[in-house]
C-alpha cells in the first residue's frame, strides 16, 4: 500500500469549507485503491499571519517541500489588505511558489456539456472545448532585467534563456501525450527576438516527441482564435505574460469560476489549486461551489502521483453530478435540478466517484 504525503493548505475565507470537500472527494477514491494519504496541514495567508505574524511561515514551506504534492484552497480577504505587502496574504503566495520552483502554470478549461449556457459566447462554439494552457510561469517580462524608471521613461525586459524555455516546453509535450497529442506554441516571433529563439527551441524539444503535432501561432492570432474557434486546441504553450493573458481568456469560455483547477509545477513538489480566490462574500455559508478544488486534486492525482485511473474516477463523477442537475448556488440558474450546499456537493461527487 503506497501512502501519499499531501500538504493541505486551506488558507482563508472559503479555502477551508472546499479544501475539506477534496479531501473527501480523495480519501473515498482511495478507499478502492491500493494507496493512501496522510494529510498535513499547513497555514498560508491571513490566517498564518494571525497565528504566526507571517503570511508563509518557514514551517509551511518545510511541510511542503517534505510531501508529494500540495493542495491549495485560496488566500486573502479584505481583514489584511491594509497591511505592509510583505506581510500580505498574497505576498506569501507569490513567495511560496518562488520558493518551490514552480516553473510552469497548468490551466485547463473544460466546457461541461451541462454548462454550455454559462458561457458568453454561443453554445455550438464552446461545446466540447478540453484545452490546457501551460504557461512559464517565473520568466519572462515580469522577472527579466533591467527593468525601472528613470524620468519619464519606464522600461521592462523579456528574456529567457534556452534552458528556461526547453523545460517548459517538455512539460507542455508530455502533457500533450497524455491528452491529445497536439501542442500549439504561442509567441510573438514576427517581432520579438526573444520569441524567434523561443520558436526554434520548441521546435528541437519536439524532436524528442515525434507523436505529437506542433504548430506555432502569433499571441494577437491565438487571442482571436481562443473566442473563434477554442476547439481547434489541445495543449497551448506559451511564455509568462502572453499565458497570462490567455488562460484568463481561455477560462472564460467556461463562464464559471467555480469550476476550474490549476496546477503550478516544477521538478519539485507541485501545487494543485482553484483558479478562484478566498471569495469572502460567501465564506462561512456553506455556498461556495467546491468542484475547482476537487477538479484540482483530480490534476494532482495524475500529474503528481501519477494515479491516473483515480483522476478519471474524478473526473467522471464531476460530470455526473452535473449532468444530474446538482448545481451549487453560484451555478443555480443553469438547469439546475437540486440546488445543493457546499458540503452536499462534496457528499454527491465523492459518493459517484467511490462507486465507479
Ligand atoms: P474571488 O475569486 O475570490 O471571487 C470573485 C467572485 O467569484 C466572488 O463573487 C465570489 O463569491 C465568486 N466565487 C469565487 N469562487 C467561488 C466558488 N468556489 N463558488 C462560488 N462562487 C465563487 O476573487 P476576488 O473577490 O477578486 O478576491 C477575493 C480575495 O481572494 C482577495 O483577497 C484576493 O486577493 C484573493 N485571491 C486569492 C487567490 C489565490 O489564493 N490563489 C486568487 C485570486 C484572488
Amino acid at each position: 500500500m503506497n501512502t501519499y504525503k499531501i500538504a493541505l493548505i486551506k488558507g482563508d475565507g472559503i479555502g477551508p469549507e472546499i479544501i475539506d470537500e477534496a479531501v473527501k472527494v480523495l480519501d473515498a477514491v482511495a478507499a478502492g485503491c491500493d494507496f493512501s494519504f496522510r494529510y498535513e496541514e499547513a497555514l498560508m495567508g491571513g490566517s498564518a499571519y494571525d497565528v504566526t505574524g507571517d503570511p508563509l511561515p518557514q514551517e509551511t514551506i518545510n511541510t511542503a517541500l517534505d510531501s508529494d504534492a500540495v493542495l491549495f484552497g485560496a488566500i486573502g480577504g479584505e481583514k489584511w489588505d491594509t497591511l505592509p505587502r510583505e506581510k500580505r496574504p498574497e505576498s506569501g503566495l507569490l513567495r511560496f511558489r518562488k520558493e518551490l520552483g514552480v516553473y510552469a502554470n497548468l490551466r485547463p478549461a473544460i466546457v461541461y456539456d451541462e454548462m454550455v449556457n454559462a458561457s458568453s459566447l454561443k453554445p455550438s462554439v464552446v461545446q466540447g472545448v478540453d484545452l490546457m494552457v501551460v504557461r512559464e510561469l517565473i520568466g519572462g517580462i515580469y522577472f527579466g532585467e533591467p527593468k525601472g524608471r528613470e524620468g519619464d521613461k519606464a522600461y521592462n525586459t523579456m528574456v529567457y534563456t534556452k534552458d528556461e524555455v526547453i523545460r517548459i516546453a517538455h512539460q507542455a509535450f508530455k502533457i500533450a501525450m497524455e491528452r491529445g497529442k497536439k501542442v500549439c506554441s504561442v509567441d510573438k516571433a514576427n517581432v520579438l527576438d526573444v520569441s524567434q529563439m523561443w520558436r526554434e527551441t520548441v521546435e528541437e524539444v519536439a524532436k524528442e516527441y515525434p507523436e505529437v503535432a506542433l504548430s506555432h501561432m502569433y499571441v494577437d492570432n491565438a487571442a482571436m482564435q481562443l473566442i473563434r474557434d477554442p476547439k481547434q486546441f489541445d495543449v497551448i504553450l506559451t511564455g509568462n505574460i502572453f499565458g497570462d493573458i490567455l488562460s484568463d481568456e481561455a477560462s472564460m469560455l467556461s463562464g464559471s469560476i467555480g469550476l476550474l483547477p490549476s496546477a503550478s509545477v516544477g521538478d519539485n513538489v507541485g501545487v494543485y489549486e482553484p483558479i478562484h480566490g478566498s471569495a469572502p462574500d460567501i465564506a462561512g455559508q456553506g455556498i461556495a461551489n467546491p468542484i475547482a478544488t476537487i477538479a484540482s486534486a483530480s490534476m494532482m492525482l495524475r500529474f503528481a502521483l501519477g494515479e491516473s485511473a483515480a483522476a478519471d474516477r474524478i473526473d467522471s463523477a464531476i460530470k455526473k453530478a452535473l449532468s444530474e442537475g446538482y448545481r451549487t448556488q453560484d451555478l443555480a440558474g443553469f438547469d439546475a435540478k437540486e440546488v445543493c450546499s457546499t458540503c452536499e456537493m462534496g457528499d454527491i461527487i465523492a459518493n459517484y466517484a467511490a462507486k465507479e
